[in-house]
């Protein structure tokens, strides 16, 4: 059987709504798609928060800083603090310097495939970052020199502890030269997300997934993984957020990364919206795979708009 849908302004949707102190939302597809806003969600955000209810924005994009998702929510009109916005880029931050602060000198350094963003999350963490996207790594002479070092036992650092990989416009062959024996050389291998594709423009391009996947293919290796629905970014929000999970409900674009995030945890509830990436079909298809262990959501929504149970003050929205 399908899960319920949920509607405006229906008994069903007040016990659901009842059902929950904290929400944690999934942020590209439930309050924003590509740069436009997703029509109503502010006010219900709002409309919750009046209620006493919690929001806290999950989101597995590791390419733009806390601040930076602070700054597109209130441009969307919503007002939040800092401390309310996880993303995986600082999920990999928090992990990372509860290991390698416990780690010898010797192993204290982090070598980044990435962007920017997760640079400065990690550099504000307290942790010494190396960052190969300099003009150093792209050209091919400086590859052949490199081979020879690396088998040499030289490589450039000798004090990585952690190798984390995410999203990088600027990915070379190089750098996964020097990740690759980093990893080899007992350096943990973590994964900001494996999300295969990432959705704009109203189509898809390849995310940080196939940059994880080209290590694991040549180490043989699973990175650990810090976005949803890994359960160790589960384990840093439970802790972050000190959550009553009982009271605690997951709302989502997609069944494969949000709902299985939120039903894996242990989570009271999961709302599965149909703004995004997931629709109705694909949650009939997974309903029809049900036994063969797909995940559904405890019920789902057009839109997390219809979780709003003021009147209009206008209806100019
Ligand atoms: N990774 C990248 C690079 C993205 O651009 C996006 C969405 O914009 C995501 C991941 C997924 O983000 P979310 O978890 O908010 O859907
Ligand atoms: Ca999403």
């Amino acid at each position: 059987m399908l899960p319920p849908c949920l509607t405006e302004r229906t008994g069903e949707t007040e016990r659901f709504i009842a059902d929950y102190d904290t929400f944690l939302l999934d942020c590209d597809g439930v309050i924003w798609s590509g740069n436009e806003a997703i029509l109503g969600v502010a006010k219900t955000i709002q409309s919750l928060e009046n209620a006493g209810k919690r929001m806290i924005f999950v989101t597995n994009n590791s390419t733009e800083s806390r601040s930076h998702q602070l700054a597109q929510l209130q441009k969307f009109g919503i007002s939040c603090s800092i401390e309310q916005i996880f993303t995986s880029g600082y999920c990999t931050a928090i992990y990372l310097s509860q290991i390698l602060n416990q780690r010898s000198q010797t192993q204290k350094s982090v070598f980044v495939i990435g962007n920017p963003a997760i640079v400065s999350e990690l550099s504000e963490a307290g942790l010494s970052v190396i960052d190969p996207s300099t003009d150093a790594y792209f050209s091919e002479e400086v590859v052949l020199g490199h081979f020879e070092k690396i088998a040499t036992g030289t490589p450039l650092h000798s004090d990585v502890g952690a190798v984390v990989v995410g999203m990088d416009l600027k990915f070379n062959y190089l750098k996964l030269c020097h990740a690759m024996h980093y990893i080899r050389n007992g350096a943990l291998f973590i994964a900001t997300n494996t999300d295969s594709t990432f959705p704009i423009f109203d189509t898809v391009f390849p995310a940080a997934g196939f940059i994880s996947a080209a290590l694991s293919h040549t180490l043989d290796v699973k990175p650990r993984v810090m976005g949803k629905p890994s359960q160790l970014m589960m384990e840093v929000v439970k802790k972050r957020y000190d959550l009553n999970l009982r009271r605690t409900c997951m709302v989502g674009d997609r069944l494969d990364t949000d709902i299985r995030f939120g039903v894996e945890g242990g989570l009271g509830g999961t709302l599965l919206v149909l703004t995004g990436v997931c629709g109705e079909d694909d949650l009939k298809k997974a309903e029809k795979n049900a036994e063969e262990g797909t995940l559904l959501p405890t019920a789902f929504a057009r839109s997390f708009s219809v979780l709003d149970t003021e009147d209009e003050v206008s209806g100019l929205e």
